[in-house]
């Protein structure tokens, strides 16, 4: 989510009101396909006027949750409500819902604006009525200087918005669209995440949105859902998701991680020392964490917290490795080092490229001290 943007307030996040009526419940949902479960007891509420994003990798069952609440699949067990009524038996033309595919799905013959206007005629709404709402809606998407053209007259970005406005023309309650920037470039990904976001902010329609790119999910999502293995792991907003993980699963999906397996050797209410034989040192961690000393853990490090420099910081005692230059990656905008502990273990650190020309560049085979402060590791025990 863009800070700034959409300000944190508890109005926006609905999700921790607890008399907020979700808009789409979804109550312990399994789907079986024979003996295989695609879907694994999933809950979740949804609340209106959110982007929610179901983020798993490929075959996690993010498309069939999606296909049952556009009512294409029916659950195995579980109920799905959504806007307080149960949607059993209900087929998909019944629901308040509509849904964007892959595949976008335009008609090849049609122009933009007879595929924009498809579902306003299959619905007999009057003729003046539709033009209206096909100009105004092809102006939303900015395509009003294409109405007259074919979808192969198009590019991939332009298609991908056809099919959006043919998506809202209806005004549906609900969009579901899976992967629906996938056919896009890096740039116009971008640039149509933006316009996606914009059009969710005017029009109020609540969506949900299946992606496999963790990226897209950071960026447009009110919250997010992370699936594996047909399950919903974490629920969360994007820096919730990103900054407390509640499982090595999760940390390692979104985002860049280097976790150590530990111990602990030292704790209070308020801090916990692990012992990291991977990191050659004690990490000290300033909150307590909920296991018992005995637990198996582990510390995740985003590369981006972790402080790298020739001197030595101020206190070498914890929270502080020594390690030597492995490989660079210069990205433009930061560089990725690769540095090897003096225990062996690869560490990926990265630093933002601040200075043009910066007299402190760092190179291969420099020795190095790598250091972080205590509220940068993350502690899991799953
Ligand atoms: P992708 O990102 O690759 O589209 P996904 O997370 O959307 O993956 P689903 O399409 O929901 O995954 O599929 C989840 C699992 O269920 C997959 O292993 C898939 O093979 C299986 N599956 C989906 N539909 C059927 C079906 N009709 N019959 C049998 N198995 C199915």
């Amino acid at each position: 989510m863009l800070d700034g943007k959409k300000p944190e307030s508890s109005a926006l996040e609905p999700w921790k009101d607890p008399a907020a009526e979700p808009y789409i419940s979804i109550r312990n949902v399994t789907k079986r396909f024979g003996d295989f479960t695609a879907v694994n007891d999933v809950s979740l509420n949804v609340y209106r006027q959110e982007l929610f994003c179901l983020l798993g990798g490929s075959g996690c069952g993010k498309s069939t949750l999606l296909r049952m609440l556009a009512g294409f699949e029916e659950p195995t067990s579980g109920q799905i409500f959504i806007d307080g009524q149960d949607m059993a038996g209900i087929p998909p033309y019944r629901r308040p819902v509509n849904m964007m595919f892959q595949s976008y799905a335009l008609f090849p013959h049609m122009s933009v604006q007879d595929n924009v206007a498809f579902g306003l005629k299959q619905d007999n709404t009057p003729r003046s009525e539709i033009r209206d709402r096909v100009a105004a809606m092809l102006e939303l998407v900015k395509l009003s200087p294409f109405a007259r053209r074919k979808p192969h007259q198009l590019s991939g970005g332009q298609r991908q918005r056809v099919a959006l406005a043919r998506s809202l023309v209806k005004e549906p309650k609900l969009l579901l669209l899976d992967e629906p920037l996938g056919a896009l470039d890096r740039k116009l990904r971008e640039s149509t995440q933006f316009e996606l976001m914009n059009l969710q902010d005017k029009l109020g329609v609540t969506f949900i949105v299946v992606t496999h790119d963790q990226e897209e999910a950071m960026t447009l999502a009110s919250r997010i859902g992370v699936m594996n293995l047909g399950q919903i792991v974490q629920v969360g907003t994007p820096s919730e998701i990103y900054e407390y993980p509640t499982s090595r699963f999760v940390a390692d999906f979104i985002g860049s991680v280097n976790m150590f397996a530990g111990r602990i050797v030292d704790e209070d209410s308020n801090y916990v020392r692990i012992a990291a034989d991977e990191a050659g040192c004690t990490i000290f961690i300033d909150h307590g964490v909920a296991a018992p000393p005995s637990a198996d853990l582990w510390v995740a490090l985003r590369p981006e917290k972790i402080n790298i420099s020739r001197e030595p910081p101020a206190d070498t005692r914890e929270n502080c490795v020594q390690g030597v230059i492995d490989g660079i990656a210069y990205m433009g905008d930061m560089s990725v080092f690769n540095v090897k502990l003096n225990t062996g273990r690869m560490v990926k650190v990265t630093r933002p490229n601040l200075i043009r020309r910066s007299e402190d560049t760092l190179t291969w085979d420099d020795h190095v001290w790598l250091h972080w402060h205590p509220a940068s590791g993350v502690v899991l025990t799953t």
